[in-house]
């Protein structure tokens, strides 16, 4: 506790120490509040020696005490994914991380200054909301893949039935056949969404660009039918390394947006380019463009501009989805474009790690 200065009248002195002790009772109100708190919170100096934290702490971060106090961080999380998460700078926060102190358990973790040259550290265990996401994950999986199969018997007899045995059904029996072709596809899409957020890597696979951008530009021009002018250009001839199917699915999936979403008569143009930081795989369009207030949420699976235009150009509303998660798996960026009613570029920014001189070595 504060000691009075040794000029104070009694008056003062017991105002002084009123004070003090409510400050005290204060600092003490704060300090439990903060060691009760379920997120850990560990208070850490200049040097990144700990100076204070809380029970949560002992709990996920394995913090012991006293003895911890004035340890190094970064030496008492050694052997964990915080310790080179610290040794880099943690700039970002650290997402997924196994909890030091209890293995089953994952954490957010971040690191936020504090006062003049202090640093807090907190971390919250997410395992439930995990777990939460594993049995969304698992649910669409299951639904998708028990419906595929009725699916499939549903459309097989449909394609049977010839529409000139029953005239007046056939404008119906077309409805249904595109109608089940649909379902069937969104059953598809949904099945390699989940195979995709499963997945933490991809298979490091040579693609050749030359053979991935004609059958691209192929897919293009049997989609289109003729109705728009469609431009390929390359100025690098290497290959990218990854998953030939997922590629190809991301890649064309941009290219069948540009078709869908441009008026007959509109240009199409697909790229790929060597820059500094890398190559760049782009479509560009001619086409309706998107305002600037929905481009964010884009690649939300089934979030539409327009419902009834995605459904009527045989949409599954989780193309870009799809396109978005092949790209993290390749630790690729996807860059979106866009004027209304001018069109659109989407652009998939590939890092050197992830390019192959042709027929040859490493291109990095
Ligand atoms: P969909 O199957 O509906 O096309 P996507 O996930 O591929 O689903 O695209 C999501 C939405 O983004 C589309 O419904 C459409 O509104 C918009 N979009 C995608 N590509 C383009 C494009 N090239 N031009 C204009 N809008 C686009």
């Amino acid at each position: 506790m504060m000691t009075a200065p040794a000029s104070t009248s009694p008056l003062q002195h017991d105002r002084f120490m009123t004070r003090s002790r409510r400050l005290a009772s204060n600092l003490r109100d704060l300090r439990n509040a903060a060691s009760q708190l379920p997120d850990a919170v560990v208070l850490i100096d200049q040097q990144q020696h700990i100076r204070w934290f809380n029970h949560a702490a002992e709990n996920l971060l394995g913090l012991r005490r006293p003895q911890d106090r004035g340890v190094l961080l970064l030496e008492r999380m050694a052997g964990s994914e915080l310790s080179e998460w610290l040794r880099d700078g943690a700039h970002e926060p650290l997402n997924d991380a196994v909890a030091p102190g209890r293995a089953d358990s994952q954490l957010n973790v971040s690191l936020l200054p504090f006062g003049d040259h202090e640093q807090l550290l907190l971390a919250r265990d997410i395992s439930h909301l995990n777990r939460l996401e594993q049995v969304r994950r698992d649910f669409v999986a299951n639904v998708s893949h028990e419906l595929r199969t009725p699916l499939t018997v549903i459309h097989g007899y449909l394609e049977l039935i010839d529409p000139e045995d029953v005239p007046e059904l056939a404008s119906v029996l077309g409805e249904m056949r595109s109608q089940s072709k649909r379902m069937g596809q969104i059953v598809e899409d949904l099945l390699t969404l989940s195979r995709l957020e499963t997945q933490h890597d991809v298979a490091d696979e040579r693609v050749p660009m030359a053979a991935l951008l004609a059958t691209v530009r192929k897919e293009a021009e049997a989609l289109s039918q003729g109705r728009h002018q469609i431009t390929l250009e390359s100025n690098t001839d290497a290959d990218l390394l990854g998953s030939p199917k997922d590629l190809h699915s991301a890649l064309s999936n941009l290219v069948s947006n540009a078709v869908r979403y441009t008026p007959a008569g509109g240009s199409i143009t697909i790229r790929w380019q060597r820059t500094p930081e890398g190559a760049v795989y782009s479509v560009s369009d001619t086409g309706f463009g998107i305002p600037a207030n929905h481009l964010a949420r884009l690649t939300e699976r089934f979030y539409r501009i327009s419902s009834s235009r995605s459904r009527d150009s045989g949409g599954t509303g989780l193309g870009l989805s799809i396109v978005k998660h092949v790209l993290n798996l390749h630790q690729a960026q996807l860059q979106i474009e866009s004027t209304p009613g001018a069109g659109s570029t989407f652009s998939c920014h590939f890092g050197p790690a992830r390019l192959l001189a042709p027929g040859g070595s490493d291109e990095g």
